[in-house]
């Protein structure tokens, strides 16, 4: 006998996703999510999530764990980075979503995040998905760089069966021929995924461009195309990055795209 749950058993997933009192999806106001890839120090962190709060973001984003493949690139401050994150949220009273690569890190993560991220290299990781599930933090998924809709669907899914319905699904971008950009921003995957579910969407024009001056039109099409909410790679001094320098926005950058944003926004009818 399968102990599996039927689809029909399944609970459904949230429509509106609430990580540290900020409401994601049917009917809210576009959220955006705004940070370094990676919190590099104390000084660089407090900067770029400064600077995020002054635009108007709703949550803080960093990565603390930066297993890059290559062992010779930055692997992230780990624990401290945690801390460093934990401490300039409280201080400036925002939440903050950061990755969980390994189902071990878990626990510790959900000690200190409002939201945990599954990373696009992660997506179909079913043991880490089950863990995170059961930490009972709202879960930000990322879409596979390979992943079809129904894929990340699945994803998604899995992790509302075992009882967690807080998912925002974010729409990353995928691998393909194209060499102008790192990965292409699937568009239209927004409105699909919407179509076929009551997730919340957001898109992340940093990773889905690699480029900092395709960030913000990337940005106004995922929120024209209805999009919950934005994840945005800001850095102080993007020169000088230890990761993804070249998609992250300076904060005078930002603050123009948060502009755009509001304005997009309105154009479509979105919530204020
Ligand atoms: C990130 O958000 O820092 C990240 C590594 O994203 P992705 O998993 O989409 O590559
Ligand atoms: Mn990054």
């Amino acid at each position: 006998m399968s102990t599996h749950p039927s689809p029909d058993e399944t609970p459904l997933a949230a429509s509106v996703v609430r990580a540290a009192g900020v409401a994601i999806g049917a009917g809210q106001p576009v959220r955006v999510i705004a940070g370094p890839c990676s919190v590099e120090s104390a000084e660089q962190f407090r900067e770029a999530a400064a600077a995020a709060k002054a635009a108007g973001a709703a949550l803080l984003r960093g990565g603390a764990f930066k297993p890059r493949t290559s062992p010779y690139s930055f692997q992230g401050l780990g624990e401290r980075g945690l801390a460093i994150m934990r401490g300039v949220a409280d201080d400036l009273g925002m939440g903050v979503v950061t990755e969980a690569l390994s189902a071990d890190d878990v626990p510790m993560i959900a000690r200190s995040a409002d939201m945990i991220q599954i990373g696009a290299r992660n997506m179909d990781n079913a043991f880490l998905l089950d863990e995170v599930a059961d930490a009972g933090k709202p879960i930000l998924l990322k879409r596979g760089m390979a992943a079809s809709v129904p894929e990340v669907l699945a994803a998604a899914d899995r992790i509302v069966a075992r009882g967690n319905d807080q998912v925002v699904i974010c729409e990353r971008g995928g691998r393909t021929f194209e060499p102008a950009v790192r990965n292409s921003l699937d568009i239209a995957a927004i409105p699909e995924v919407k179509r076929r579910s009551s997730y919340p969407v957001i898109a992340d024009p940093s990773h889905g461009t690699g480029r900092w001056d395709l960030v913000t039109p990337v940005a106004l099409a995922a929120v024209a195309a209805g999009a919950d909410g934005l994840i945005v790679e800001i850095h102080p001094d993007p020169e000088s990055a230890l990761s993804d320098g070249a998609q992250s926005l300076r904060p005078d950058r930002f603050a123009a795209l948060m502009e755009a944003v509001r304005r997009t926004a309105a154009a479509v009818g979105r919530a204020p």
